[in-house]
């Protein structure tokens, strides 16, 4: 199964994806993760993509195309993968088409802005393996520790307000467009379901939600 998980940043992506990955035993494939990764190693797209992602503006599509490409040719994606946080624009989800990549459903999270706004200066990460928690609606067992290493949680540069904001404008322009996308695409062809999620609510129904879904496409 290939799934691509839709929703502007914030509304609760990351969170769902860890629970479909563990659901349909396919790994996650979040190039957020992938390129924090690449920053901290200091690699050459780490070098190039530092000062864009601090800013909260889109890595350039070639590098995120190579980046891609690289990872869903590992073994671990024969049976199918689930991408967080890409395609993020037009281009790269034709790129995705063109190389004949078919996409079994996309998931889209809904979740207005000012809830956006205001859920993302809770979020914390861990960073070493990019789990996220948010301090009210999904609160780690002890206060500021990730649960599964007991390392300390982190607050992201780019979750603060400005940043935010303009996170959320540039997924209005360049993402947002990917609904009437794989919108049409679900009309062409009904192998590539399109699901819409109301992400604003607890946690356990918005899964709830998503596996009502996922047992329809069985
Ligand atoms: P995320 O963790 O998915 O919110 O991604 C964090 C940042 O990484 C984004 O604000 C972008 O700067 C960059 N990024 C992640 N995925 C992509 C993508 N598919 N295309 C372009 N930039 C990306």
């Amino acid at each position: 199964m290939k799934i691509i998980l839709l929703g502007a940043p914030g509304a609760g992506k990351g969170t769902q994806a860890q629970f479909i990955s563990k659901q349909l035993n396919i790994p996650q494939i979040s190039t957020g993760d992938m390129l924090r990764a690449a920053v901290k190693n200091q690699t050459d797209l780490g070098l190039k993509a530092k000062d864009i992602m601090e800013k909260g503006e889109l890595v350039p599509d070639d590098l995120i195309l190579d980046l891609v490409k690289d990872r869903i040719s590992e073994s671990d994606c024969n049976n199918g993968f689930l991408f967080d946080g890409f395609p993020r624009t037009l281009d790269q989800a034709s790129a995705l088409k063109d190389r004949g990549i078919a996409i079994d459903c996309v998931i889209e999270i809904m979740v207005d802005d000012n809830e956006i706004i205001q859920r993302m200066s809770g979020r914390r990460v861990h960073p070493g393996s990019g789990r996220t928690y948010h301090i009210t609606h999904n609160p780690p067992k002890k206060e500021n520790i990730d649960d599964q290493t007991g390392e300390p949680l982190i607050q992201r540069p780019d979750d603060n307000e400005e940043t935010v904001k303009k996170r959320l404008a540039i997924y209005h322009e360049q993402t947002y467009p990917l609904v009437e996308f794989y919108k049409d695409l679900s009309d062409k062809q009904s192998s590539a379901t399109y699901v819409e999620i109301n992400g604003v609510g607890h946690i356990d129904d918005i899964q709830s939600q998503i596996v009502k879904e996922l047992e329809k496409l069985k």
